[in-house]
């Protein structure tokens, strides 16, 4: 059995949804978004493999995008993963700096 979890808020919802009944992001109009948009959802994922590849991949792109997800990430936890990726991202970004 496969077990569907909502991009937005991260319950478990029924694969047959169109709605996540938690906090009502359209699961249907997940295809109609843009690449960047499911992997930065992905930064707040509950698995730790998915959240992994998220970073992974937007800072393989410079995603200029994830930069406030990434941001929260490093204000909230303590993800030496992501502090990486996000200070790699910083070196090409205009919209933040890094406190050396
Ligand atoms: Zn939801």
């Amino acid at each position: 059995m496969v077990t569907y979890f909502c991009l937005n808020c991260w319950n478990k919802v029924d694969g047959k949804d169109a709605v996540c009944s938690h906090c009502g992001f359209s699961l249907t109009e997940y295809s109609n978004l843009s690449y960047e948009k499911p992997l930065i959802l992905s930064l707040h994922s509950p698995i730790m493999n998915n959240r992994m590849i998220a970073i992974q991949i937007l800072g393989e792109l410079r995603s200029q995008e994830a930069l406030p997800g990434f941001k929260e990430i490093i204000e909230t936890g303590n993800d030496f993963y992501s502090l990486k990726e996000f200070y790699v991202l910083s070196q090409n970004s205009t919209v933040l700096k890094v406190k050396q």
